[in-house]
């Protein structure tokens, strides 16, 4: 559906319902919804144990940054996790590289991208945010400063991922990385807390066996995550590079500004990344979004994804949101 211009949009305003209210059109008649707080959203199974501990840092009194940042910190320090800090995958020269960034409503943000060797790039990249006048670095001049600010270098790449490692070596000549719809699952986690602050926290080792030097969506302030405290916050997964061509969080969060409720924004974002990926049936990609009045909601391309939602009315429950090409569809 073309967005509708503004007389457009007014003349419509009734098919919006209760969602234009997300775009701050509360009347006397339509009044807001009331908020729900504090709820935490975050992909994939591995996001309940991410909520669980953004959960107790907002259910403490505690601010929508530093939930973000303690909930995916557990997902970086778990070595089960194949994807993303200690344990993940490395890239085609055997390198853990790590990508990850961080945001609050106020558009405070912090990045940092191919990091090699530490295992709390959220933390490296929320010093980034602090302590610099920048929002982003990269490579050596992360590592770099993430020495000199404290950080304890550790290797990440674990002996069964070495092992897998060199299996996909054997047995890829061509040396290339796949594109397929598995081994990519990033923990991106959405927080609003009792005061109404929202932030949102990304963070991944990537594409496995990728080029390096290969960034993906994941530390890019509006592809892998955006928040605007004035709508809501949006995080993405799947295959980065058709994130980014579609600028897909920052789609979603411009989406529920125009009135649409998460889970139709979500699936907006993932109609326009369908438009740009001709490729767009063999890769996944999967958006979650979080409103500033605590509704949440996803979408994906494929079967197979899912998410965490911690709330006063959904204990951490696994959501499995409608897909494209799947049978939720
Ligand atoms: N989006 C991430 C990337 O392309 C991968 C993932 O979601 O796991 O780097």
């Amino acid at each position: 559906m073309p967005y509708p211009n503004r007389r457009d949009f007014l003349r419509q305003a009734p098919l919006f319902g209760v969602a234009g209210l997300a775009a701050g059109c509360a009347t006397a008649s339509n009044p807001e919804p009331e908020a729900v707080r504090p709820v935490v959203v975050s992909t994939w199974q591995h996001g309940q144990a991410a909520n669980a501990a953004a959960w107790e840092v907002l259910t403490s009194g505690g601010r929508a940054l530093d939930a973000a940042e303690a909930g995916v910190r557990v997902t970086e320090a778990d070595p089960a996790v194949r994807t993303v800090g200690l344990g993940g995958r490395p890239d085609r020269d055997g390198v853990v590289t790590l990508d990850a960034a961080l945001m609050d409503g106020s558009g405070r943000c912090g990045s940092v991208a191919a990091l090699e060797g530490f295992v709390h790039p959220i933390s490296v990249a929320r010093r980034v945010m602090e302590v610099t006048p920048h929002v982003m670095l990269v490579g050596d001049g992360a590592r770099d400063f993430a020495l000199a600010e404290g950080f304890t270098p550790t290797e990440l790449l674990l002996p069964e991922t070495r092992r897998e490692y060199q299996v996909w070596l054997r047995d890829n000549p061509g040396y290339r990385p796949p594109i397929n719809v598995e081994n990519h699952d990033t923990i991106g986690l959405l927080t609003l807390d009792r005061q109404g602050g929202l932030a949102a926290a990304c963070t991944t080792s990537g594409a496995a066996y990728k080029y390096h030097g290969r960034v993906g969506d994941s530390p890019l302030i509006g592809a892998g995550l955006y928040v605007d405290g004035e709508v809501g916050a949006a995080t993405a997964t799947g295959w980065g590079e058709a994130v980014i061509r579609a600028c897909g969080s920052f789609l979603v969060v411009e989406l529920m500004r125009q009135g649409h409720l998460p889970a139709e924004a979500c699936r907006l974002a993932v109609e326009r990344v369908i438009a740009k990926n001709p490729d767009y049936r063999e890769i996944q990609v999967g958006f979650i979004a979080l409103d500033r009045y605590g509704r949440s909601g996803g979408y994906c391309i494929q079967d197979g994804f899912d998410y965490a939602v911690y709330s006063p009315s959904q204990a951490n429950e696994m959501i499995v949101p409608p897909s494209k090409l799947g049978q939720h569809e």
